[in-house]
């Protein structure tokens, strides 16, 4: 094992543009941290936020993000908070190039061997600081394909049996600029119409749950999320991306440790359709190692980036064990999208995101279920506002909202979010005979108990089985590439 200790913060610091919502990239927000000071003082009364509104506002879009809201256009709320945290950031300082707030610690780090309490059956955490980023891909980018773990995981998804359908990847430029995938409904692109498959979870069963997710972490601002859903003994589904989880593995061992859900938000962040099958697979495989490195489970469930999935993207998914959770959408304007990300960008401000908030609250007396809504924990700008307006907000909601992770809201335990700890007699995996060495037999039935999978289901077991002798071949091998 590896001896270098990884430190949350000084990872390289990519710098990141972050231009019109259809290109910005999605790289370390702490560069943002490091070229300033960390002096401003962020809390004020939060009293003084709606009396510093003036002009009436245009209105809110119900939940869409696509709106061009200049930073510097004066609005208001439409709507009258009915609770703010008392510390909350005022709106005016939740901004683009708002004054760098100093950022908290994580209040624990966990030892190796650990494990979670409202789990059963979890392994030990592995020990955070041996993770050395020298063994992964380069931050921020696609992962090369020729490496072995790649490889591996393009001959298991062959041997999946699922059918990748044959569909070319998109272009850049979403459906503009894909006229004819856009009107194609057998590729069922969710971003061009919002088609969905059975196998996405777009919203929560129950009406009045909401289904709490944060994107695109760990951030250094991500403590101070942990801090605020602890204090009100709340728990969320976060969709790490790889190159953030290597960057701030112990962070990420501490969402987990607390109950919270982890889940697969791929490696670099791009629109997964424009991607071809093997650049999807080393999306996905890289971010699966690294959270199972970290965490010492593997996650069951994934969310596209900017929810670009179609039929071909699925069905990688599905063979890689990754079920997509996407975002509730009642019409292509009515969508449960915050558009707190637009907010550092510039493309929006603190407040058309409340009111958005508010539409979304609207929105969801509509429908006959609970919701799952967007929302990120990468920026400054975007956990200031979920700690000091959002969160407050819907604590205060009447009828009062059950605030759970996905898989919670799904009337699953949280032991079904991860493969090695997963129900397959009620929750069957999406591949259960994914195995690229599914002939070598032996130990592996042994290994398989050991490893305390459910003995219920014929095809679960096969898959337990087959997935630990394809890791003790890869380890024979010194490939390294342990995978599950
Ligand atoms: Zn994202």
């Amino acid at each position: 094992m590896r001896s270098a200790f990884v430190s949350a913060l000084v990872l390289p610091l990519l710098a990141s543009a972050h231009g019109p919502r259809q290109h910005h990239g999605r790289a370390d927000a702490s560069s943002i941290v490091a070229s300033a000071a960390s002096s401003v003082v962020a809390s004020s009364a939060a009293s003084s936020v709606a009396a510093s509104a003036s002009v009436t506002g245009s209105g809110s879009v119900s939940g869409s993000t696509a709106t061009s809201v200049a930073a510097s256009t004066t609005q208001t709320l439409t709507f009258t908070l009915a609770s703010t945290n008392p510390t909350a950031v005022p709106l005016s300082l939740i901004a683009s190039g708002a004054p760098i707030q100093s950022t908290s610690a994580l209040t624990t780090t966990w030892a190796a061997g650990a494990k979670p309490t409202v789990f059963a059956g979890a392994p030990g955490l592995p020990n955070a600081a041996a993770l050395n980023p020298k063994d992964y891909p380069t931050l921020d980018k696609t992962p090369p394909l020729d490496s072995p773990e790649v490889q591996q995981w393009i001959q298991e998804v062959k041997n999946s049996g699922i059918d990748i359908p044959g569909f070319a990847p998109t272009n850049l430029g979403g459906c503009a600029n894909n006229t004819a995938a856009a009107a194609d409904a057998s590729r069922c692109w969710w971003t061009c119409g919002g088609c969905t498959r059975q196998s996405d979870i777009t919203t929560c069963p129950a009406k009045n749950t909401w289904g709490l997710t944060y994107d695109d972490g760990p951030s250094p601002y991500t403590p101070d999320l942990m801090a605020y859903l602890e204090a009100h003994d709340m728990r969320s589904t976060f969709f790490v991306v790889g190159s953030r989880a290597i960057s701030r593995p112990a962070m990420l061992q501490d969402e987990y440790m607390m109950g919270n859900q982890i889940a697969v938000h791929t490696w670099s962040h791009p629109y997964m359709t424009t991607k071809t099958n093997e650049e999807i697979i080393a999306e996905f495989g890289w971010t699966k190692k690294i959270i199972k490195d970290a965490l010492g489970v593997t996650p069951l469930y994934w969310r596209p980036p900017y929810g670009d999935i179609d039929d071909r993207v699925r069905a990688i998914g599905m063979a890689m064990n990754l079920i997509p959770i996407l975002w509730t959408r009642i019409s292509a304007t009515q969508t449960f999208d915050t558009g707190d990300y637009d907010i550092a960008g510039g493309l929006t401000t603190s407040t058309q995101v409340l009111n958005n908030w508010d539409s979304i609250m609207n929105n969801s007396t509509k429908i006959d279920t609970g919701f799952i809504v967007l929302e990120h924990d990468l920026f400054q700008q975007t956990v200031d506002i979920a700690v000091g307006y959002i969160l407050p907000e819907a604590l205060a909601h009447q009828p009062a909202l059950n605030i759970t992770p996905v898989i919670t809201c799904q009337n699953m335990p949280m032991s079904n979010a991860y493969v090695e700890t997963n129900d397959n007699s009620t929750n069957p995996l999406p591949a259960p005979a994914t195995s690229g060495n599914s002939s070598a037999s032996g130990s592996a039935s042994a290994t398989g108990s050991a490893a305390g999978a459910s003995k219920n289901g014929a095809s679960g077991t096969a898959f337990v089985n087959t997935g630990l002798v394809s890791a003790a071949v890869a380890f024979a091998a010194s490939a390294g590439a342990l995978f599950l």
